[in-house]
Parts: C-alpha cells; sequence; structure tokens
C-alpha cells in the first residue's frame, strides 16, 4: 500500500512525459500496469513491453474503429456471425482463404453473384472488415449511392478526382449491381471507374444478375459490357451462389409445419 503511494507521486512526471510524446494510452494505463508490475513482480522489461504494448493495441483498435467508420461499411456483419452450415453452396475455405487479403494486395477482383438474401452483402461486407483489420483501406457503396457520388464529380477536374474514396481506396466494394438498369451515362462512369481500378485497385462486386444479362443492365450496351467485363473478370474470383434466403428461413420454417 504504501508502496503504490509512492509510486503514485512519481508518476506524475512520468506520466507527463508520455503525454508529451504522444503516448497517452500508456500515460493513462501506467498506473494500474505499476501496481501490476509490482505485485506480479514483473522484470523491468516486461514492464515495459507491457506499457508499449498497451498503447499499440489501443491504438491500433482507434485506427479501425475510424477506418471502418470511414468506410461506410453496414455494422454487423462479419465472418463470425456468417452461419455457413446454412449456406453449404459457399465453400468456407475459400472465403477463409480470402480472408487473409492476399487477393486485395495483388489487386484482384470478387464477384458475388446469385438471388437475393443468400448472403453476398453480408460476404462482402465481413471481408470489407477483414480488409481494414489487416491495414487496406474500404470503401463501401451501394451501386445506387456509387452512381450518385459519381455523377457528383462529374466536373471535377480528372487530377483531383484521383484523391475520391472510390478511386483511391484499396478496396471498393460495390454492393447491388444489376438491381436496376443503368443510364448509358451511369454505364459509361461505372465502365470508367472499372477501368480505372483495373490492376490498380481492388473491388467486390455483388450482383442477382449474371453476367450474361450484364449488357441489359448497362444501357443495353455490349460493346462495352464486354470490355467492362473483360478486366472485371481478369483475375476475379466468382462466387456463383445458389442457395436459400437467409431471410425466408423463418418463413420456410412455419410453411414446413
Ligand atoms: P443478399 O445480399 O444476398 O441479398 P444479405 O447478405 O443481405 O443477402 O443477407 C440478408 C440478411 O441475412 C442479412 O441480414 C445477413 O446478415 C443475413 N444472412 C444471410 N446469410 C447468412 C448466413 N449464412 N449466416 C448468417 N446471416 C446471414
Ligand atoms: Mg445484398
Amino acid at each position: 500500500m504504501t508502496r503504490a503511494k509512492t509510486a503514485h507521486v512519481d508518476l506524475d512526471a512520468t506520466r507527463g512525459s508520455l503525454d508529451v510524446l504522444g503516448l497517452g494510452y500508456a500515460s493513462e494505463l501506467l498506473e494500474g500496469l505499476l501496481n501490476e508490475a509490482v505485485k506480479d513482480n514483473h522484470a523491468p522489461h516486461v514492464f515495459l513491453d507491457r506499457v508499449l504494448a498497451a498503447e499499440q493495441s489501443r491504438r491500433e483498435e482507434r485506427r479501425i474503429a475510424t477506418s471502418l467508420k470511414l468506410s461506410g461499411l453496414p455494422q454487423d456483419m462479419t465472418l463470425g456471425n456468417f452461419d455457413f452450415g446454412f449456406q453449404p453452396g459457399i465453400d468456407k475455405s475459400r472465403i477463409e482463404t480470402l480472408a487473409t487479403c492476399a487477393w486485395i494486395r495483388a489487386h484482384e477482383t470478387l464477384l458475388f453473384q446469385g438471388p437475393p438474401g443468400i448472403g453476398k452483402t453480408h460476404l462482402a461486407v465481413a471481408l470489407g472488415v477483414k480488409a481494414v483489420a489487416n491495414g487496406f483501406s474500404v470503401a463501401f457503396y451501394r451501386l445506387e449511392d456509387l452512381l450518385h457520388a459519381m455523377k457528383q464529380d462529374a466536373e471535377v477536374p480528372p487530377r483531383r478526382l484521383k484523391g475520391k474514396k472510390y478511386l483511391k481506396t484499396s478496396l471498393l466494394i460495390a454492393d447491388e449491381v444489376g438491381f436496376q438498369t443503368l443510364s448509358r451515362q451511369e454505364a459509361s462512369l461505372f465502365f470508367r471507374l472499372v477501368s480505372y481500378r483495373y490492376q490498380r485497385g481492388s473491388m467486390i462486386i455483388t450482383t442477382n444478375k449474371s453476367v450474361k444479362d450484364w449488357p441489359e443492365v448497362m444501357a443495353g450496351d455490349e460493346v462495352m459490357t464486354t470490355a467492362l467485363l473483360d478486366r472485371l473478370l481478369h483475375r476475379c474470383h466468382v462466387f456463383n451462389i445458389k442457395g436459400r434466403s437467409y431471410r425466408l428461413r423463418d418463413l420456410e420454417r412455419a410453411l414446413k409445419q
């Protein structure tokens, strides 16, 4: 008890130094860690390690929280809460391999295709969350919002356009491609986006439409759609999911009774 009190007095100066050096979390946790070190008889290097580790892990937590906020990723969709048992058509080990994020470093693309409710958005978001944790920048948009943002930036000069989130992030997620038919202007903006990101950054696209129906989605422009798919599908991990809707599982269960 006497010891802890003495330590507390001396701590103010140490705390001040840590604060000046920008180690605010270490400063905050110093007293607790010091008491623990005294109680458990830690060697000085162990104590120092713990102080630094505390600072590092709090900084990492803050970085992840900020990046997640900036990314626009919806909450509560992670690999941890995805029930692979419900969707046997999805190869868990393939998803786990993608969760290493090696494909993002290689600027590859990922396509989730299938009917509503089978977990396309959930998996795209979960891989986005993983990418954030691994230090990649991520931007999540529903296609409608992405097109809106690109239309607003139509007059921005190319030099400044490069700073836009949908161009500069390591991973861009475009959710719900195919829900709406694009106008010629929208299709051309989407084409330019895919061309720009090709071999520069990764994309995840979720769609309810098979690629053979894409010309129809892209304002009926077959030539442009072929060029677009050529870039998109080069070095692309395709998941063609056939399964039951997770949204309708309760209804299914009720109907069976
Ligand atoms: P899709 O994008 O294919 O239409 P979603 O990913 O939006 O489907 O899934 C619909 C809802 O069901 C979401 O709330 C999602 O979190 C949940 N969901 C879908 N599949 C699963 C699953 N296998 N395990 C847990 N939750 C799931
Ligand atoms: Mg969806």
